[in-house]
Formats: structure tokens, sequence, C-alpha cells
């Protein structure tokens, strides 16, 4: 097994890698996933540098305890590897998924079989090459380019495979916590999705309130398991946060992630389902709601008020440029007392 120092030393000279690299990998990430170029060169190519310094420094401190006991007994705690850590990632964060997932686990001294998702294989492939420049050896980290069901089904219901960390969809997630249990009973965790609330309260600053909600909803093109995909507003500042709201949306830049000011790459089927599904609601169509021209794979930015609770667009995570509007008279907070 690598010593501590030594996966330090190693992580820390990826991530000096991943910058002199950085260039051609934030090129590759908006080829790999279509997100514009602005925000994997200037957003994410930082950031992944930053994650690996700090699972660098995480990895020569991870300590046991000595636990104070009653008599002459000598009580200790001891953190150790678990060993093969099999790990699942969605498209929509190709890197950062794939740092937040191999950075602690390599820290910690696992090695790994990491799948990558079907849509976006490229950039983990091209980071894999800078771990072995770094000087990880051969097997630690195994990266595999394949389809859920095909590859991802069998790492969860591997023998040998002693964790699973995955990422994605609520279904398939409940998918891997089975094959997990019918297999060696693997510990899983599961980051899954997710339909958060924006509260926009009555005393709210609508100007700065409609800024928040916007990117809240539409950053990574609403492609983000914490998106705030329900805006709640209240009554009282209903119609001008609406007004303020649409305005917004009409303004987002959508087209060649490559251009410069884009902020909205491309994405189609399953969001174009949603919004068919949101005009055939009593929600109403405020803007957008449609693709955008005639060429690539583009949707407007599209906004629906007077959605309510109980409609496919106001439960469904749509990860998509498709903003929820919901009035509200009251908060109430349930305390669970009685
Ligand atoms: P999304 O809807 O965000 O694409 P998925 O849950 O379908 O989310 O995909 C997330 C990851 O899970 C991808 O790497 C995908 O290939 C993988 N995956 C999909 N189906 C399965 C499965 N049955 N078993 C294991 N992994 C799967």
């Amino acid at each position: 097994m690598l010593l501590f120092q030594d996966r330090s030393r190693i992580l820390l000279r990826f991530a000096d890698l991943v910058e002199k690299h950085s260039e051609e990998l934030a090129a590759l990430e908006t080829w790999n996933n279509g997100k514009p170029h602005e925000q994997s060169a200037k957003s994410e190519l930082p950031l992944l540098v930053r994650l690996f310094h700090y699972y660098a420094g995480w990895a020569d401190k991870i300590h046991g305890l000595t636990v104070p006991a009653d008599g002459p007994h000598h009580v200790q705690t001891l953190h150790e590897p678990i060993g093969v850590a099999g790990q699942i990632i969605p498209w929509n964060f190709p890197l950062i998924m794939f740092a937040w997932k191999v950075g602690p686990a390599l820290a910690c001294g696992n090695t790994i079989v990491l799948k990558t998702a079907e849509q976006t294989p490229l950039t983990a492939l091209y980071v894999a090459k800078l771990f072995h420049e770094a000087g990880l050896p051969p097997g630690v980290l195994n990266v595999v380019s394949g389809y859920g069901p095909t590859a991802g089904a069998p790492l969860a219901s591997h023998m040998d495979v002693d964790k699973v960390a995955f990422t994605g969809s609520t279904e398939t997630g409940k998918v891997v916590l089975e094959l997990a249990a019918r297999s060696n009973l693997k510990p899983v965790t599961l980051e899954l999705g997710g339909k958060s609330p924006f509260i926009v309260c009555e005393d709210a600053d609508v100007d700065k309130a409609v800024e928040l909600a916007h990117f809240a909803l539409f950053f990574n093109q609403g492609q983000c398991c914490c998106a705030g995909s329900r805006t709640y507003v209240h009554e009282c500042v209903y119609e001008e946060f609406l007004e303020k709201a649409k305005a917004r949306a009409l303004r987002r830049v959508v087209g060649d992630p490559f251009k410069k000011g884009v902020e909205q790459g491309p994405q189609f089927e399953k969001v174009l389902r949603y919004i068919r599904a949101g005009k055939e609601s009593k929600a109403t169509l405020e803007c957008g709601g449609d693709r955008l021209g005639n060429k690539g794979c583009f949707i407007q930015p599209t906004v629906f008020s007077n959605v309510t609770d109980d409609m496919l667009i106001g439960q469904d995570e749509i990860f998509g440029p498709v903003q929820s509007i919901l009035k509200f008279k009251q908060v109430s907070i349930d305390l669970g007392c009685r």
C-alpha cells in the first residue's frame, strides 16, 4: 500500500498536471457535456485543482482515536482503507464528479473502479492518464466507460468490490442499493436527485431574488441535483417577480457553448417532454417552451407560472432550463410538535 505521504504527493502532482493541461481539459469537458466553455474553463477546472489540493491534505490526517477506558486497558480506533471502491458517476459534471469520488478514496488508500456516464466518457479517461504521469501505480485507479446495465450493474453486484459510491437518478440509486444488498452487502453511498424549493418571501429584495432564483435553476443548464427547481413566490411580490424572472430568462444567451458569453449549451428530448407536460397542465407558459431555431439541439429558456405542487413539472426533476413558479400566501412550518 502507498504510504500517507506518497498518496499526498501523488494527489498534489496530479493537481499540478491538471492545472498544466487545464486549457485542453476545459475544451474537452465542453465537447464531453455541452456546457459553456467559459464555465468549464473559469469555474470547473480551477475547482478541480483546488479539490485535489484539498484531498491531498487529507492523506496524512486520517487519525484514529485513543478512547479513555476504565481499568488497565488500552482502547484505540484505527481507520483503514475499505479496499476496492466501485464508483458510478453521472454526466452533468463529469470532472467534478470524478474529483468528489476519486479524491477521497485515493487519499484514504483505496483502489478504485470508476464507471463514467455513457454520455460523457472523455475527460475521466484523459485525467486517468495524468494520474499515471503523477506516479500512481498501475491498477490503483481503473476507469471503465460503458452503459448502466452492462457496466454499472456488474460493478454494484461484484463480490470483490467492497463499497459502492453512486451519483445519479433516484431510480437507479434504488437498483444499485439492491444489487449491493443481494451480492456481498457492500456499503453504498448515494447522491440522488432533487426538487429543491427556492422561497421568495414578501419582504425580499425582488431584483436580488430574481437573479438568485434564476441562477439556482438555470446554472449548468438546469442540470444540477440541487437546482432550485420549485420557485415559490409570496403573493404580495408575485406579479413583480414574475415579470422580472421572465425578462431575465429572455436575456439568457443560448447557443454554441464555445462562443464567448453563451450561458446555455445543447440539450433536448427529455426536457422537451417535460415542457410539453407543462403546456398540457393548467400552468401558464410565460416564455420559451420550444426548441430554439431549427439547427442544433437547443432549448429556449422556459418559465411557467401558476404551477401547483400536484403537477408533473412541480414534482419531477426536469434537469433542464425550465423554471416553475408557484404562488404562496403563508409559510407554515411544521415543527412536528403536537
Ligand atoms: P441520469 O438520469 O442522471 O443519467 P442515471 O441514474 O441513469 O442518471 O445514470 C447515472 C449513472 O448510473 C450513469 O453512469 C449510468 O450509466 C449508471 N447506471 C444506469 N443504470 C444503471 C444500473 N442499472 N446499474 C448501475 N449503474 C447504472
